[in-house]
């Protein structure tokens, strides 16, 4: 066996009936056994639990459950015993203590994982859906993490770098034995019309991820509107808790308060702003300052305008601002009038205060971002930013390499892209991947997975 012997606690610690500590590696049953008192754990079989104590110097320390699983057949595809402990901190850390003792390291936040992919058990796409299970806050995401989980990501990018190796083999095969004569016509007949066919393939996933993307990450919204129209009442009837300040004092929301919005299974992440308009306040300037960043940075725009009063100069303003931003006009305060219609923009109208016409203000966000259609499609949809990206530089890769193909570069020098695209591609699944990838994406795991 390659690697020493690690040894983590899965679990959270603190007041809980239980915990779980993991220990992975050749001579993980050999040392448990030696601090367990119960059945002769190197001799059971594989897939077994068995009940005992942990004892020190004869001492039991803990009733527990011990779980056998040896390699191949195991997360990480070595030997593994799971220790069910009871909870608390005391008697899991007195527990690792004591295997450490015995022979164990300490393992490194996302080493279990690492090894399961090292030994083959997992690709890297899996080991990210794990984390993404882990940190899902929506059943959307907890879906599609699953999928991943099943591998298949896994799949999909396997079946793209397919059809790429394919094609690169029919390249090699004519650069070697020409069978045709005629290069230019061997381009127009086999590469164009394949990696047109894959580079295709490659932007109907892109478009399709972008509802991966935010059912992944969340809409990152924010709240714009002249002071007093209503943003922290839209904010707090939207998160149904007290996080903005409420008053009627103009100018009060200096800050950007942020709040998560689980919208029919999609995150809105939630930021208010102060209102924009010409101040000599300090704080306030600040305030306007960060508002203008978190409109670079939004996804969505919520412009909140006042239907108790005609549109004012700083409205104006505010729609200028944001023409160029995917936005929604918000009419607030519906229930004292209805004094703006924009003729050239839909509006939702709604009265925060009473919490009436967010239904219509959902409605249309899902409308704007999210094909619900899709979750149901057999195609996995990409919601890992990574994956997305690396897909990117695959796409760009490949439209090189078709742009070199039309021109009638020479072959070889068309191959390089597509050779390109195919190591990106594995890049996503850690086929091609380099150490440094490798290392720095296991290091962002919780410790004992
Ligand atoms: P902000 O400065 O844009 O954050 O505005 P606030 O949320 O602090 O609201 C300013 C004032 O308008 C407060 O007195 C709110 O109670 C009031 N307000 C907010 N929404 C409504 C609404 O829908 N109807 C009415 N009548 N008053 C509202």
């Amino acid at each position: 066996m390659l690697y020493d012997t690690i040894v983590g606690i899965a679990t959270l610690q603190g007041m809980s009936a239980l915990n779980i500590l993991r220990v992975s590696g050749a001579d993980a049953i050999p040392i448990v056994s030696k601090i367990f008192k119960g059945k002769d754990l190197l001799s059971v079989p594989s897939h077994t639990v068995h009940y005992g104590h942990i004892i020190q110097k004869n001492v039991p320390i803990d009733e527990v459950m011990v779980s056998v699983f040896r390699e191949p057949k195991s997360f990480t595809g070595e030997n593994v015993v799971e220790i069910s402990t009871h909870g608390g901190s005391l008697i899991p850390n007195k527990i690792v203590e004591l295997l450490i003792k015995n022979g164990c390291r300490a393992a490194e936040p996302g080493e279990f994982s690492q090894r399961a992919f090292q030994n083959g058990r997992i690709d890297l796409s899996q080991a990210e859906s794990i984390m993404d299970m882990i940190s899902a806050k929506t059943e959307a995401q907890l879906l599609l993490a699953n999928r991943g989980l099943r591998g298949e990501v896994r799949d999909l990018v396997g079946s793209l770098q397919n059809d790429l190796l394919s094609l690169i083999s029919k390249i090699e095969v004519n650069i070697d034995y020409p069978e045709y004569d005629d290069a230019i016509k061997m381009t127009d007949e086999i590469v164009i019309p394949e990696l047109k066919s894959v580079l295709d393939r490659v932007h109907s996933i892109l478009q399709k991820s972008t509802t991966g993307r935010v059912v992944r990450e969340g809409i990152k919204t924010v709240i714009v509107g002249k002071p007093n129209v209503g943003k922290s009442s839209l904010l707090n009837s939207l998160l149904k808790e007290d996080k903005a300040i409420v008053t009627n004092i103009s100018g009060t929301t200096r800050d950007l308060v942020e709040g998560e919005w689980n919208l029919g299974g999609v995150l809105l992440r939630l930021v208010d702003t102060a209102g924009i308009r010409n101040t000599d306040d300090v704080i306030e300037k600040i305030g306007i300052g960060k508002t203008k960043k978190a409109l670079s940075e939004a996804d969505l725009v919520l412009l909140v305008l006042d239907q108790s009063q005609q549109i004012t100069e700083e409205d104006r303003q505010l729609l200028e601002l944001t023409k160029d931003k995917v936005r929604i006009l918000v009419g607030n305060k519906i229930d004292l009038g209805k004094n703006v219609d924009l003729q050239t923009e839909k509006m939702v109208n709604i009265s925060a205060k009473n919490a009436t016409g967010l239904d219509q203000l959902e409605a249309e966000i899902k409308r704007l971002f999210i094909d619900e259609s899709l979750f149901h499609e057999d195609e996995i949809l990409l919601a890992n930013a990574r994956h997305i990206g690396r897909l990117e530089v695959c796409k760009t890769a490949l439209s090189d390499a078709l742009s070199a193909c039309m021109v009638h570069f020479p072959i070889d020098i068309v191959e390089i892209d597509i050779r390109k695209a195919w190591e990106t591609l594995g890049e996503i699944t850690g086929v091609s991947g380099s150490e440094n990838l490798i290392h720095s994406l296991f290091s962002k795991f919780c410790l004992g997975k």
